[in-house]
């Protein structure tokens, strides 16, 4: 089943305890993509630069990405680079060059307006209700990501979007800010009351959780010994749980619980290599054999 992504196609500079690169292919889309496109075919909605190569659209090629919403703009791709602290729970931003991304207009070619599951990436909210006036019919599930620059400095066209969503997929952090609320409950409803049926909180090493109606889902973050790169676990999550339902063309609570494990396991593969070098090398059978053993660690008779 058509799933539709719009977001960041980029270059990376990352470091980390265990290794660095000056430019690697990254970006939210990017990481969503290569994640979903193991369960459902992807189009992809984003803007590249002229250095943006036949190598770098092969990394895409080699799945079912379709790349016909891909922008080629005169200019350099958006650039961002970023250093990890030794253990990894924080991480700072160095540089963030927009570059072709700083007048990014997404177009939607027509063949995919009628998508009926749609992720829109972390960009301005005024962007993401571009993409979905240009949808010809309500799709089937409409999530969106963004983050603490969208939520302080552009408030109230967030809350224009939120209100035309279905799920939002954020961090535990920012489900604070935007709720106004430390406690994630309470931030949580007040979310909601904002528009979103569902709400994704990611919480990295500690797992993420599904809120919905009275409903509450969690799920453990696959335990690793070794975690290289973070950059991308949260896109990548995203990737796995909507791809997951785009697979199974559902979107009731008892899938979305389902999608949850799969967000899981493909934000614990992200993590593994630097950039999205284990995602570029990842098998159905890899998702589908952790996910079985992530069930399997949660699944307590009492
Ligand atoms: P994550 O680790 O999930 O926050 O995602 C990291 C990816 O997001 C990197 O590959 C970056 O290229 C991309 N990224 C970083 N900052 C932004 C931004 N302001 N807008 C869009 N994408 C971004």
């Amino acid at each position: 089943m058509s799933l539709l992504v719009v977001g960041s196609v980029a270059f990376d500079a990352l470091q980390t305890p265990f290794g660095s690169t000056d430019r690697t292919l990254g970006g939210a889309a990017t990481y969503f993509s290569l994640a979903a496109s193991l369960m459902a075919p992807v189009r992809l909605v984003g803007v590249v630069g002229d250095d943006f190569s036949a190598a770098d659209e092969a990394t895409f090629r080699g799945r079912k990405i379709d790349l016909d919403g891909l922008e080629r703009a005169p200019g350099k791709s958006f650039f961002w680079s970023g250093r990890y602290s030794d253990d990894l729970r924080t991480r700072q931003t160095l540089t963030t060059e927009l570059n072709v991304f700083a007048t990014f207009e997404p177009k939607l070619p027509a063949a995919y307006q009628d998508s009926q599951y749609v992720f829109l990436g972390n960009i301005d909210p005024v962007l993401q209700r571009h993409v979905l006036a240009q949808m010809r019919r309500r799709p089937k599930l409409v999530a969106l990501d963004t983050m603490n620059y969208w939520i302080s400095g552009s408030s109230e066209e967030l809350a224009k979007t939120l209100r035309m969503i279905d799920a939002l997929l954020i961090n535990d952090e920012e489900a604070s800010q935007l709720g106004g609320e430390h406690n994630i409950l309470r931030a949580v409803k007040r979310i909601m009351s904002m528009g979103p049926s569902a709400v994704i909180i990611k919480r990295g090493e500690y797992g993420a959780m599904l809120f919905q109606g009275d409903t509450i889902a969690a799920v453990p973050a696959y335990p690793l010994e070794k975690v290289y790169d973070p950059t991308g676990a949260g896109d990548s999550f995203a990737g796995g749980f909507m791809g997951y339902l785009a697979s199974q063309r559902k979107s009731s609570h008892e899938f979305m619980r389902k999608a949850m494990v799969y967000g899981s396991v493909l934000g614990s593969f992200a993590v593994e290599k630097l950039g999205v070098e284990r995602l570029r090398t990842l098998k159905r059978r890899d998702v589908e054999r952790r996910a079985r053993d992530l069930v399997k660690m949660t699944h307590i008779r009492l």
